[in-house]
């Protein structure tokens, strides 16, 4: 059942202890980084007065533009031949981030992989195929090493080429997937064009899915038209990449390695913490990094607590999916929208497709909300009162749920833009 049985159901007190134990030693060797040097002299932070693991709010906030500021080597608290690998965010809101790894550091984020991937039924007899870009995303390298130490077949194929992934999915037998929720929605439909069937003419069991939001109607959609299960991997490049929160496999949330990060959850405006339950924006520590140690990091990504224990027995608290980030957020006649909002309501209905597009525009004072919804091809060549019919239909489901009424463009499938990626899914054409 457990990968690492004694860290992963470790009493809640004694996992405290370790905590804090390790955050003693992260913020100590984080002060010989120049930029944790100058941070906590300017902000008259003095390391060695951590006591409890309450102190670490006494911690200063470090955010995306410290360390972009901190650019290109300014956070290292090792020395530079202590390094043996470099990584980047993928640079969705801006200049990406680069963070470094010693040996030991990416034998721990190994680790939490591996723990991973068995925590939701992996095991070595399974064929894994990394449906995610290598290279300096995390979301490659990070999978392949926690599959390999898990002992399962690796297909290291990468992201793209969708013919080409039926085809290695088919002759390799592949068990489990790793892949952007987005892309498995496109892919179902070269599936169908190519008239294979995943759950016919596949052995797929368990899939991956992380790196951008996505609803429990996605999950659905997948888990369906897959014939697998899909669990949600939670990560950021500067908490390593993935590994920092999986689902198990009661697929209730998704347990925090608490022994590699130190979790909070603040109110964005008032920067005070959140009761449990309460949504909020994720705060995180490293705990276990020694070349790049990064102290109560502004994730901008929400979600909020789940209380209570786990039914798989793991102690390691959970979190709830990520709505967005908060700079996702699109505010619309005064209205706060997140596109993962539209996504649960179209994904939910089944005559639409796989893809959808968000249209921002302002006509004078006056800002327009278009969405375009793929739907199948069928629709197109039968009768008309049907598609306007399905567009009422999610004009009105859009409506109920974000309060504003936005155009609803109906396309056919394979005509809206799609990336390799995580999805870009609104183009805001409004001029500042
Ligand atoms: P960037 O911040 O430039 O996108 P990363 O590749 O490090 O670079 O992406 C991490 C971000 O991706 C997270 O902060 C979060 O917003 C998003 N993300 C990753 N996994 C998930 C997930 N399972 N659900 C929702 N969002 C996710
Ligand atoms: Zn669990």
């Amino acid at each position: 059942m457990f990968w690492e049985e004694k860290i992963e159901t470790m009493q809640r007190s004694d996992l405290q202890t370790l905590q804090l134990e390790r955050l003693k030693q992260t913020v100590v060797n984080a002060a010989n980084a120049p930029f944790y040097k100058n941070f906590f002299a300017k902000n008259s932070f003095d390391p060695s007065t951590i006591r409890t693991l309450d102190d670490a709010r006494r911690i200063p906030f470090t955010t995306k533009e410290d360390l972009r500021e901190a650019w290109p080597y300014g956070l290292l608290a090792v020395p530079k031949d202590e390094l043996v690998r470099m990584h980047s965010s993928s640079g969705t809101t801006g200049r990406s981030t680069v963070i470094f790894h010693t040996a030991r550091d990416l034998d721990a984020w190994t680790d939490t992989l591996s723990r991973s991937m068995y925590m939701t039924g992996m095991r070595k007899a399974d064929v894994f195929q990394n449906m995610m870009t290598y290279g300096l995303f995390t979301g490659g390298l990070g999978f392949h090493y926690g599959a390999e130490r898990l002992g399962a077949l690796t297909i290291p194929v990468g992201a793209g080429n969708s013919k080409r992934q039926i085809q290695l999915m088919r002759d390799f037998d592949t068990t489990v997937l790793h892949i952007i929720p987005s892309y498995a929605l496109h892919l179902s439909g070269v599936f169908e064009e190519l008239s294979v069937d995943p759950r016919r003419d596949t052995r797929l069991r368990i899939a991956f899915l992380g790196a951008e939001p996505h609803s429990e109607k996605t999950r659905g959609r997948i888990e369906e038209f897959y014939g697998l299960k899909a669990f949600n991997s939670y990560g950021l490049s500067e908490m390593n990449g993935p590994g920092v929160a999986f689902e198990c496999q009661c697929q209730a949330g998704l347990h925090v390695w608490e022994d590699n990060f130190l979790m909070e959850i603040i109110d964005p405006d008032t920067l005070e913490p959140v009761a449990d339950g309460v949504e909020g924006e994720l705060v995180l520590t490293t705990l276990k990094r020694e070349g790049m140690p990064v102290l109560r990091y502004r994730t901008k990504d929400l979600t909020r607590i789940i209380a209570g224990p786990c039914a798989c027995g793991r102690t390691h608290r959970r979190i709830e999916r990520i709505t967005g980030r908060t700079d996702d957020m699109l505010i619309i006649k005064g209205v706060n929208i997140f596109p993962v909002q539209i996504e649960k309501k179209l994904m939910g209905i089944s005559d639409v497709g796989n893809n959808f597009q968000i249209i921002l525009e302002r006509k004078g004072y006056n800002d327009h909300m278009i969405v375009r919804v793929e739907v199948t091809k069928e629709l197109f060549s039968g009768d008309l009162k049907q598609l306007e019919s399905l567009r009422k239909k999610i004009t009105e489901e859009l409506r109920s749920d974000i309060l504003i009424t936005p155009r609803v463009d109906l396309v056919e499938p394979n005509t809206l833009p799609k990336t390799e990626g995580k999805a870009v899914r609104v183009l805001d054409n409004r001029a500042d």
